[in-house]
């Protein structure tokens, strides 16, 4: 046998498998998505998720923890195609040094992002980076699992942000881990306007 042809079996026998998967793969429900890791494109992979619902004609909610002060081209795009945002109105806690606001602003965006996570007419919702929220305490983890455990049926959730707290993980169906082998800012390159925002 050439290795044209073993490599055309081992194809096949690749995508019968994948087939028989995908046959057997029986449970349709929203699903929640946790991306994870130092590397980037956890955000980006997340809003083109939003991007994607919406290109099908879907209804998507994006809440944005931390960066609210940033300009993100996603949201000039998005909020223009119908999705609802809510947006953390505060800057990054190590500008503010400000334990107590930053809490208080946290909280204030999550209510938001609580009813979000109630509206039955929403496909998708992301929380883009939640998991700090989470790990400096500022919203509760056991109530964050229990407003999405009880999410209409139908709804998927995506969550961003670096340091998943293991019950996300768990919680999640999916969870994808970013890993960083190079970033341009460890050689002196300033961050893009269109790449990095
Ligand atoms: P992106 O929004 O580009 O998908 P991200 O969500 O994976 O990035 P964050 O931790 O939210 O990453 O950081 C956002 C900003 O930090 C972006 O400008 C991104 O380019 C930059 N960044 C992400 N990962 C790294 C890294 N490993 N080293 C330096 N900067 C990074
Ligand atoms: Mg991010």
């Amino acid at each position: 046998m050439s290795d044209t042809d073993r490599y055309q079996q081992r194809q096949q026998k690749l995508k019968s498998q994948i087939d028989e998967r995908i046959a057997s793969a029986q449970h349709e429900r929203g699903l929640v998505l946790v991306i994870t890791g130092n590397g980037k494109g956890k955000s980006t992979s997340g809003f083109g998720t939003v991007a994607r619902a919406v290109g099908h004609g879907q209804q998507a909610g994006v809440v944005q923890f931390i960066k609210g002060t940033w300009a993100c081209g996603e949201r000039n795009l998005l909020a223009q195609h119908g999705v609802q945002f809510a947006v953390m109105a505060t800057g990054f806690t190590w500008d503010t040094q400000n334990k107590e606001h930053d809490r208080r602003a946290a909280q204030a965006v999550w209510q938001q992002g609580k009813a979000m996570l109630a509206n039955p007419n929403l496909d998708v919702v992301l929380l883009d980076e939640l998991t700090y929220m989470v790990s400096y305490d500022y919203i509760d983890l056991d109530e964050v699992i229990e407003v999405i455990e009880h999410r209409p049926i139908d709804m998927s959730v995506i969550i961003t942000g670096r340091g998943a707290h293991r019950r996300l993980m768990a919680l999640a169906d999916t969870v994808s881990e970013v890993q960083s082998r190079k970033h341009a800012f460890d050689h002196g390159l300033k961050a893009r306007q269109g790449i990095d925002w």
